[in-house]
C-alpha cells in the first residue's frame, strides 16, 4: 500500500490537514506500506519554500516520517507537459480564451435546471469549443499544441473517445466507469461510486487542464502525480469528492491505472465552518507553541 499527503506550501497547516496526513501516514504503517508526502507547489504565485520548511516540522513533530527527497509538483512540468500532448494528440483539448468576466457573462441566463457550478466553480458554457470548429488548422491533419494558452477538455468528445474504447474492451458491462471510495462522499457516498456521462459533461463540464502563464493545472498534475509515485490509496478530504470524477476519467483517457479512494470528513470550527489556510488561530505550530502534545492533536481530530 502506498499512501500519501499532498499539500500545497502556502500557508500553515491547520488541525484539518494534520487528521488527513496522519490518517495517511497511520493506515499505511498499519498495512507494512509507504506514506508519501508530496508538495503541491503548482501554483508558483502563492506557494512559498517557507511554508514547505513548516509544513515538514509540523509533519515530523506529529510524529509522521516518509522518504526523501519527497516529490515536488514544480520539478515534474514536463511530465504534466508530455500528459497534455497526449491528450491533445487523441483530440480532446481545445484552447480557450475567455476571461473569467466572459464566462460569468455567457452563464448570465442559465437554463432551467440545468447545473452551473461543477467541482471547479462555474461550468464552462462552451464558447471555445464551438469556435474551435471555425479554425481550418483542425482539420488539416497537423495542428500543434498551442503553447500559453488554456487548454480545455472537450468533454463529450472524451467521452466518445472513452465509449469507443469501451466497446472494444467492456464484456457487456453497463457502467461506463467507476471507483471504488472506503470512507465517504459528502452525500454519504460510498463503495462502487459510478460515474456517468451526463456527470461529466453536465455536471463538471469542460475543465481547463492548462491555464495561460500558469501551465497544467491542478487535476492534470494530481493524476500524473498519483502515478507517477504508484499511489495505491488517495486519503485526502471530502472536499475533493466531486473532483475526483475528473480524476478517475483523466485516468482512463491517460491509460493510468485508478487507486483506491478514501474521502475523509472535514475538521470543522465550532460555528461548523471548515477550517481553511488562513485559519491561522487552528495552526498547528500555534497548539504546539502553546504546549500541545501530538496525542493532545490525535484527540482534537477524533484520531484516538
Ligand atoms: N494539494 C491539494 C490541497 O492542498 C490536495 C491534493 C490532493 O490531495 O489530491 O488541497
Amino acid at each position: 500500500m502506498i499512501t500519501r499527503f499532498a499539500p500545497s506550501p502556502t500557508g500553515p497547516l491547520h488541525l484539518g490537514h494534520a487528521y488527513s496526513a496522519m490518517l495517511g501516514h497511520d493506515r499505511a504503517k498499519a498495512e507494512g506500506g509507504t506514506f508519501l508526502l508530496r508538495i503541491d507547489d503548482l501554483d508558483s504565485t502563492r506557494s512559498r519554500p517557507e511554508w514547505e520548511t513548516l509544513l515538514k516540522q509540523d509533519l515530523a513533530w506529529l510524529g509522521l516520517d516518509w522518504p526523501e527527497p519527497c516529490r515536488k509538483q514544480s520539478d515534474c512540468i514536463s511530465e504534466y507537459e508530455a500528459a497534455l500532448d497526449e491528450l491533445w494528440g487523441l483530440g480532446v483539448l481545445y484552447p480557450c480564451t475567455c476571461t473569467r468576466r466572459d464566462i460569468v457573462e455567457a452563464q448570465s441566463a442559465p437554463q432551467e435546471g440545468v447545473p452551473t457550478h461543477g467541482p471547479d466553480g462555474l461550468i464552462y458554457p462552451g464558447t471555445c469549443r464551438q469556435a474551435m470548429w471555425q479554425d481550418e488548422r483542425w482539420f488539416d491533419g497537423h495542428y500543434p499544441r498551442p503553447k500559453d494558452v488554456t487548454l480545455r477538455l472537450n468533454m463529450a468528445e472524451a467521452c466518445d473517445v472513452i465509449r469507443w474504447d469501451h466497446r472494444i474492451t467492456a464484456k457487456g458491462g453497463l457502467h461506463f466507469i467507476a471507483f471504488e471510495e472506503t470512507g465517504a462522499g459528502p452525500n454519504g457516498e460510498a463503495g462502487e461510486i459510478l460515474i456517468t456521462p451526463e456527470d461529466l459533461i453536465t455536471r463538471i463540464g469542460d475543465v481547463a487542464l492548462s491555464r495561460k502563464a500558469f501551465g497544467a493545472a491542478y487535476h492534470l498534475a494530481v493524476v500524473v502525480d498519483d502515478a507517477a509515485q504508484n499511489v495505491s490509496h488517495v486519503i485526502r478530504g471530502q472536499d475533493l469528492f466531486e473532483a475526483t470524477k475528473i480524476h478517475v476519467f483523466l485516468q482512463r483517457l491517460l491509460g493510468l491505472p485508478t487507486p483506491v479512494y478514501h474521502h475523509h470528513k472535514l475538521i470543522r470550527d465550532e460555528t461548523g465552518k471548515r477550517l481553511a489556510k488562513r485559519d491561522d488561530a487552528r495552526a498547528n505550530a500555534k497548539y504546539r507553541d502553546e504546549g500541545a502534545t501530538p496525542e493532545d492533536i490525535r484527540r482534537m481530530v477524533g484520531l484516538t
